[in-house]
């Protein structure tokens, strides 16, 4: 019983950030860009879908068949980006509320916006 209420706990402590979401990035060298979740990763990172891009240089092989530059998404700390909420428009910290029928939803603490999840 401990143990599990200890568990809720640090999951409580995490971010909210889920795939599909679009989030603002709000720090760093891709600041104010916007882009959709694509894949959120264990180490609290996300990959946003256009946003941190690195180059990779590939050469040419006989089974791709060309090289050349391959744009792809670098992970980025989930500490960096916030949620968009879509009534409000802003990059916003996300509360939790129970619904009437027992499920948790992510809420817009800046306007109780529901965000489905
Ligand atoms: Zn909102």
């Amino acid at each position: 019983m401990i143990l599990l209420t200890k568990k809720v706990l640090m999951m409580h402590r995490r971010f909210h950030v889920k795939r599909d979401d679009r989030v603002m990035v709000i720090t760093g060298r891709e600041k104010g860009k916007v882009g959709k979740v694509l894949k959120v990763l264990k180490n609290d990172s996300v990959i946003v879908e256009k946003v941190n891009l690195i180059k990779r240089h590939t050469r040419p092989s006989p089974y791709t068949g060309k090289g050349g530059i391959l744009e792809k998404e670098a992970p980025i700390h989930v500490s960096n980006v916030m949620v968009l909420c879509n009534k409000c428009m802003n990059p916003v910290r996300l509360g939790k509320r129970f619904l009437g029928d027992g499920t948790k939803s992510r809420v817009c603490k800046r306007c109780g916006e529901v965000l489905e999840s």
